[in-house]
């Protein structure tokens, strides 16, 4: 990417195309309430540029309803927004002009051929009319459609719609993608493929906000994992670091009737261990730290990796998914 002056103006109009200095994304006490409800409570979030950033918090978190707000779908009642910086709401057009979004409903036009909701897109962002060809022939290499250019969306699988929709979101080369909550609702292998996409993205430099619950997916595609709870975010690293600081390496699950799962809980959270329910089992945090002698008496325990939700879990008490 050519690197340019720090611009001076935020100015609408004005591109300043700051994206060395500032951050992709800026998020300063965003509030957002609907009637009684506080979707987003005091949000502060910065995206760097070329960075991956996962928005994992179970739902009802608020990770959609900052979506929207990024895209001036809605409008924060407190706080301040910049995205590629330019302010949003004001200057929310220029702003979106630069922005791939990928919404978590399927809102393509089922009669068109991909190709066509593709061309749609182009003209929509205004992609200059002799470079679209080729743009639309690269978001289809890149969703892997070329083959069914031509089929009516209507006749395409699932999978292969939800790659149309990030194809369509990259047709005019956006700098920054935001993806709400892209593999929900998928089978496995479908998500495999949107994986090695979203990876692809952000392997090209492109800032990659993407929302999800599913802690996998935060896991694999984000540099930095910021957990929402409640409108705020409660913690934000890498995800290793965040393993490491709330989980630990390891758990310790241990099976069988209550009475034991309430007796492994008493004896690890005495000796200042953390629990958690999973299932029909109890989990012991940072189990590469027991003592032998607790080992001993908790008994056999299957162990396992730690992940995200363990992290989540230990901050919140509650589960993401
Ligand atoms: P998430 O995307 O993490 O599931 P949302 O941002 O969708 O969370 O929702 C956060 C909270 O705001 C929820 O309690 C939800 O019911 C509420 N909410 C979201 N959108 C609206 C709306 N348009 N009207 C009323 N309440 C809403």
């Amino acid at each position: 990417m050519p690197r340019s002056e720090p611009a001076t103006s935020t100015a609408i109009g004005q591109a300043p195309d700051r994206s060395d200095t500032i951050p992709a994304i800026s998020m300063q006490g965003v509030m957002k309430r609907y009637g009684e409800v506080t979707a987003v409570d005091g949000l502060d979030l910065d995206v760097p540029t070329g960075a991956c950033l996962g928005l994992l918090g179970p739902n009802g978190a608020g990770k959609s309803t900052t979506m929207r707000m990024l895209t001036a779908q809605s409008i924060a009642d407190a706080g301040r927004i910049s995205v590629l910086g330019y302010e949003v709401p004001r200057a929310s057009k220029q702003a979106r002009a630069s922005m791939g979004v990928v919404p978590q409903e399927d809102n393509l036009d089922i009669e068109l051929t991909a190709r066509q909701n593709l061309a749609v897109f182009a003209r929509l962002y205004r992609v200059p009319a002799r470079e679209r060809r080729a743009a639309i022939e690269r978001a289809l290499a890149v969703a892997q459609l070329d083959g069914r250019a031509d089929t009516a969306t209507q006749n395409l699988s699932g999978g292969m719609r939800r790659r149309l929709l990030i194809a369509r979101a990259l047709v005019h080369r956006p700098r920054l993608v935001l993806l709400d909550e892209p593999t929900v609702g998928l089978d496995p292998q479908v998500r495999q493929e949107l994986w090695s996409l979203i990876a692809g993205l952000r392997a090209d430099g492109v800032t990659v906000l993407m929302s999800t619950h599913y802690i996998e997916e935060a896991e694999r595609l984000a540099d930095d994992v910021a957990i929402m709870s409640r409108g705020r975010v409660i913690a934000r690293d890498t995800p290793t670091r965040l393993l490491d600081t709330h989980a630990g390496r390891t758990a310790a699950e241990y099976y069988g009737p209550p009475r034991r799962l309430a007796e492994v809980t008493a004896l690890a959270c005495a000796a200042g261990f953390t629990t958690r329910p999973t299932g029909p089992s109890v989990s012991v945090l940072r189990a590469e730290n027991l003592p032998p002698g607790l080992d001993e008496q908790l008994g056999v325990g299957v162990r396992r990796p730690a992940t995200l939700e363990d992290v989540f879990v230990a901050l919140t008490g509650d589960r993401i998914e």
